[in-house]
């Protein structure tokens, strides 16, 4: 049978016994997984035993392109790497741009399935359907950057594409990420730390394949309508970046600042997009095949020096080193981000964690004594770069850092619980729930823990205008953004499933609705012109659905329950200054919401898949998983 769109071709490696085999992959799998998340799913569910150590030789670690990632349409340049997350103990999985998804898949692989040690650092060489281990003891240690130009020369070509890990994930910072191409992340879940604990420092892939399509022409024709939208209205993505949120965010009292405790922060406006643009930008980065553009590189030389080597600070890492630390000095902001790319940690992570530490400073919990002199105070843009660096290190008070938030709160104790805001040990991204009631939903019910692209977020459908572009979605009336109605958890459920498939799929969100230029339907036409698979909406959103249950009964066998689905206490509580002073969620709609979603999902009142539900998902073969 012809293939299209994908290899249909695994490469399974064990680093112990130091072995690589192909694997043929059945076509029906690619089309009720797509690739990414849901693959990898499929895969850890059937292989992983429950219960094994995250740092351990068992885990099992996965890259997951997906069945059209690296066929040439705006947004399909994405990754999914997966294993089980030594930061929550669950289901653990994170998605990158770039380059790296595509080059796999040129050279003849769809997805990366690893197990074991290997007895010393080696990375993994992948190239035009031939893989070998190599020895990487000269790399260990050594920061990104240098890694990447060592690994390059050494193979003797600049188009490698390489997923790596700083010293951060050797050092198994729970937190640490992966990077590929220096600046596009696999940022959260510490799935660096994973690779650290294998002894993998690097994988480096080039191919020359190109991905056949199936009809060509077609395909085209719906990219080419795509890229004539987006012409026609190019919005600020590529121009602002992500940090073009800055600004709305503050104004509506929603800019995450010293800890969660605001939603406003008085020095925005010297962090913000624009800011940025005017001031350190250099240029703007962009990912496989796409116009948008909107990565971000800068410079600085003084008083620090950055390198666009680097990228740029995205949204999140500004507010997270920024306005969470009650930081307005962008400059020291785009210093931190440079730190934790050159260490390989996820920003978002860091920024929360040293946040909460600032927050038990202040009220004496934590004192110089524990911090090794630092006067870890918000606003303090000096000890914020100080901390970054020693996270990366694991040195000093940043050892205890590097652990997350929720460990180090346990361990500091003293009251120290209340300040760490996470969900399942993910510290919380720079999204404010008290402003939208869904993205509360999502923080406490995705399996990752707190995930700001679980689904899009509420104030994008109180409006019709909104509306609009999900319309094929059966949402066609708007939702205030501080509804917590089963309304809401409708909307939720719908858009979660939407953008798990996103996520299955490799789409970024920004190229596509309600976000970037592709419709749906668009969406849905070029899957199958790269495909021939015939495939509905419909189907690929039962894909995202399937995700979820899935992901499910992975956290049911890791020992999650409903008791894990909620959000820290903080958020329970009135919002300080702002537009949205004195807003908080109410505890008992939230719950009731919570019971909403596990009925419309299926679950039952604890949250596990029905029977029913599993057969109609067709994942009966998970019915005696279920704990
Ligand atoms: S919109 Fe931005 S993140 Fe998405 S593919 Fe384009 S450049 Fe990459």
């Amino acid at each position: 049978m012809d293939i299209f769109g994908h290899n249909g071709k695994i490469l399974r490696v064990d680093l112990s016994r130091r072995t690589i085999e192909e694997e043929q992959v059945p076509e029906i799998l690619y089309r009720r997984y797509l690739g990414g998340g849901a693959l990898s799913l499929y895969y850890l569910l059937k292989e992983l035993k429950p219960k094994v150590d995250p740092l351990g030789p068992e885990n099992l670690l996965i890259f997951a392109a997906s069945a059209v990632t690296g066929t040439p349409a705006l947004g399909f340049s994405r990754y999914t790497v997966a294993a089980k997350s030594p930061l929550t103990g669950g289901f653990g999985e994170a998605e990158a741009g770039g380059w790296w998804g595509p080059e796999l898949k040129f050279a003849g692989f769809d997805a990366i399935l690893i197990k074991g040690k290997a007895e010393k650092p080696v990375y993994l060489w992948i190239k035009d359907g031939k893989a070998e281990l190599r020895d990487a003891s000269h790399l260990w240690g050594q920061l990104a950057a240098e890694t990447h130009a060592m690994i390059r020369k050494e193979l003797g070509d600049d188009r490698i594409r390489i997923a790596l890990i700083g010293p951060g994930g050797e050092k198994l910072v729970r937190f640490a990420c992966i990077s590929n191409e220096l600046k596009h992340f696999n940022g959260r879940v510490g799935l660096g730390a994973v690779m650290g604990s294998k002894n993998l420092k690097a994988i480096a892939v080039r191919g020359e394949k190109k991905m056949p399509l199936f009809a060509p022409e077609r395909a085209r024709s719906v990219v080419k309508e795509v890229l004539e939208t987006y012409k026609k209205n190019p919005g600020t993505m590529g121009e602002l970046g992500t940090a073009r949120a800055v600004m709305p965010l503050n104004a509506g009292g929603i800019l995450p600042t010293r800890n969660f405790v605001s939603g406003s922060f008085e020095k925005a406006e010297a962090i913000c997009g624009e800011t940025m643009r005017d001031t350190i930008l250099v240029n703007r980065g962009t990912c496989y095949a796409c116009p948008i553009r909107c990565k971000r590189e800068v410079k600085v030389d003084d008083p620090y020096k950055v390198d666009p080597l680097y990228g740029g600070p995205e949204y999140e890492t500004i507010a997270a080193l920024g306005s969470l630390c009650g930081i307005g000095d962008l400059k020291a902001i785009a210093m931190g981000n440079q730190i934790c790319g050159a260490y390989g940690i996820d920003t978002i992570s860091t920024g929360t964690t040293i946040a909460f530490a600032m927050e038990c400073f202040g009220k004496g919990i934590l004192t110089t004594k524990d911090t090794g002199g630092i006067k870890l105070e918000f606003g303090n843009a000096e000890a914020m770069l100080q901390m970054v660096e020693k996270i990366g290190k694991r040195e000093g008070f940043g050892n205890l850092l590097a652990e997350g938030a929720k460990i180090a709160a346990e361990k500091i104790g003293k009251g120290a619980e209340n300040y760490a805001l996470h969900v399942k040990g993910q510290p919380l991204p720079m999204h404010e729930p008290r402003g939208k009631t869904g993205l509360g939903l999502a923080y406490a019910l995705s399996p990752t823990g707190a995930d700001h692209i679980e689904a899009p977020h509420d104030p994008m459908f109180a409006s019709e205008a909104g509306l609009k572009s999900i319309l094929p979605l059966g949402i066609i009336e708007p939702l205030s953004a501080l509804d917590l109605s089963s309304r809401k958890v409708r909307l939720f459920s719908y858009l979660q499933h939407f953008y798990n498939m996103f996520n299955s799929i490799g789409l970024c969100i920004f190229t596509a609705v309600p976000f970037g230029p592709m419709p749906c339907n668009a969406l849905v036409d070029y899957v199958n012109a790269a495909t021939g698979w015939e495939t509905s909406l419909w189907e690929l959103m039962k894909v995202g659905e399937r995700q979820s249950s899935m992901a499910r009964i992975f956290n049911l066998r890791e020992g999650f329950t409903e008791e894990d689905d909620h959000l820290p206490n903080r958020f329970f509580q009135s919002l300080e200054g702002g537009a949205l002073e004195g807003k908080k969620i109410d505890p008992s709609e939230f719950k009731q919401a919570v019971k909403a979603y596990y009925q419309m999902m299926g679950w039952d009142e604890r949250g596990i898949p029905l029977e029913s539900k599993l057969a109609e998902l067709e994942l009966d073969w998970l019915k005696s998983e279920r704990i």
